[in-house]
């Protein structure tokens, strides 16, 4: 039976190990940590056809420049000498125009709804147990400026096929009557799921181990080892782990590791940090308070409030001042809803690992002929999990891979 190393336990990582057991290969998952924690568990859940728009899109940098002053600003690049950064801007900026956004929006729609699917087909087959919903998501909005931002999305969301509905003030307070008065609407993408990340990575996790998938755990990879076009081995701090194939799934760490060995895989990570209540919030649905970028989801037993883009390096200290921010923006949407000290104090972080064009790495680099690449999945990693390591394992038994994977090439920078 080939054996399969996969560097990185997060959602991307358990997929690929769940889709490759079922092909019948033998897998080693190895993590610095210990899966608990991180990008992977703090999300918010959402499963999402609406975010078919890359994050290098017009109109991000001019952003980002207004609010680089900003303690508080829901997207914020700390400024830094750093050449890799450099790198990553320019192609960053290279890759938000029209034409190249145009060219990813049917992508990341395919993309999307291929995995939203598959995340069905997981309920349906019962291995393991997690909570999953279809009751779309809210983009709601205060100013006529978002107001008239978001309908034109909605128009393109429809022209592409998606279930959307617009509404205006009553029909928005009807479906979610927690929202207070000078919340004006909001556009419904039905087509969205969400789900609750810690119950889902705990359960895949288990179903994994029952499955003979073995976890290598507070094991830092450091090395390789290679012999030509392959790769031998991994070293960790304890341990070289021999495998026939290998998938370097290390989310915001991929670059640092890649680099190593020769490759450029630019990514950098995107801070955002996740605020639950397990008090009883009356909030039904999720939604995104487009002003503030705060999304909110009613998840398994608890709410959640997530927000922050910060581009400021692979720290994952919490900002108390981001974190009040994330609190403030909620209590300005709904009645009554106000975050405690407790609450706010046990928020947590995690790290989007950001490709510069918002399109993630999917496959084998063209170097070495046994290492896959999955990472940069941005906001969409939870969203894209299941069908990224669908797809993985359709490149390593090589089969016709589910879809077109060209836009995803792992050395295209
Ligand atoms: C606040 C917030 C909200 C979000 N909301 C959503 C959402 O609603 N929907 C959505 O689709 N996405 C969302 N995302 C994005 C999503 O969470 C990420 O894209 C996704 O979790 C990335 O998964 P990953 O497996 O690629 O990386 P990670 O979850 O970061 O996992 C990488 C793993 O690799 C391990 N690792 C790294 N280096 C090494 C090494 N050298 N040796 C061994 N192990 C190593 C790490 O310990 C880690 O466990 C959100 C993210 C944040 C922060």
């Amino acid at each position: 039976m080939k054996k399969i190393a996969i560097i990185g336990g997060g959602i991307n990582g358990l997929c690929s190990a769940y889709y490759l057991v079922k092909a019948g290969f033998e897998v080693t998952i190895l993590d610095k940590g210990s899966i608990t924690d991180g990008a992977s568990f703090v999300n918010a859940g959402y499963v999402t056809p609406s975010h078919f728009i890359p994050f290098a899109a017009p109109g991000m940098i001019n952003q980002g420049i207004k609010w680089m002053f900003n303690s508080s600003s829901p997207f914020y690049v700390k400024p830094r000498w750093d050449t890799d950064f450099f790198k990553w801007a320019w192609n960053f900026k290279k890759s938000a125009t029209n034409k190249k956004v145009e060219k990813a929006i049917p992508v990341l729609k395919e993309i999307n709804i291929k995995s939203r699917d598959l995340y069905m087909e997981m309920l349906d087959t019962m291995d393991f147990n997690f909570h999953m919903e279809k009751k779309g998501l809210l983009m709601v909005y205060k100013s006529e400026e978002n107001q008239d931002h978001e309908l034109k999305l909605a128009e393109r969301g429809k022209e592409l096929g998606l279930e959307i509905q617009a509404l205006d003030t009553a029909a928005l307070h009807k479906l979610e009557p927690g929202f207070k008065d000078d919340v004006i609407g909001g556009v419904h993408y039905e087509c969205d799921t969400h789900s609750t990340p810690n119950l889902f990575m705990k359960n895949l996790k288990s179903w994994l181990k029952k499955n003979g998938v073995q976890f290598l755990l507070e094991e830092n990879v450091t090395r390789f080892d290679i012999a030509g076009k392959a790769i031998k081995s991994v070293h960790t701090q304890t341990k070289e782990i021999f495998a026939d194939e290998f998938v370097l799934a290390a989310g915001s760490w991929t670059f640092e590791l890649a680099k190593q060995i020769g490759l450029n895989i630019p990514i950098q990570a995107g801070k955002g940090y996740s605020i639950n209540t397990s008090r009883e919030t009356g909030i039904k649905l999720p939604a995104i308070l487009t002003e503030a970028k705060v999304a909110v989801t009613p998840m398994n037993g608890f709410t959640r409030f997530a927000g922050t883009m910060e581009i400021s390096g692979s720290s994952s200290k919490v900002s108390p001042v981001r974190v009040g921010a994330i609190a403030n923006a909620a209590s300005s949407y709904y009645k009554g809803l106000n975050l405690t000290s407790e609450e706010k104090e046990a928020a947590a972080s995690g790290l989007r690992p950001l490709s510069p064009d918002g399109l993630p790495y999917i496959g084998k680099t063209q170097k070495y002929n046994n290492l896959s690449v999955l990472t940069g999945h941005a906001m969409m990693g939870w969203s894209l999990g299941p069908i990224s390591g669908k797809l993985i394992a359709e490149i390593i038994s090589d089969q016709k891979p589910s879809i077109y994977l060209r836009p995803f090439k792992v050395d295209r920078f």
